[in-house]
């Protein structure tokens, strides 16, 4: 079984039969416009989500202009990782 990258459709075959996670490791599910995309290392680097879904997402994904890419679960992780930082005695 193989798992597709929904952007430059480069192909990774699937590491273990059990794995838990739906996909490749280093790869992520990016959830755009309440549709979630596969995409490898590469294309769903944070980079193409700075601000707006960068250029080439949007022609590889062919979204609509001004699609918005759902990053509230990193979001809140990050939002964890801070506060524990901060944690005072
Ligand atoms: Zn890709």
């Amino acid at each position: 079984m193989t798992h597709t990258c929904a952007a430059c459709k480069c192909e990774v075959e699937k590491q273990t039969e059990d794995q838990k996670n739906d996909i490749p490791q280093g790869w992520f599910m990016r959830c755009i416009d309440e549709t979630d995309y596969v995409l490898c290392d590469v294309c769903g680097a944070s980079i193409h989500f700075r601000g707006a879904i960068s250029p080439y997402l949007t022609d590889c994904l062919q979204l609509a202009e001004g699609a918005r890419c759902d990053m509230s679960s990193e979001a809140l992780k990050l939002g964890r990782k801070r506060r524990q930082r901060r944690q005072r005695g």
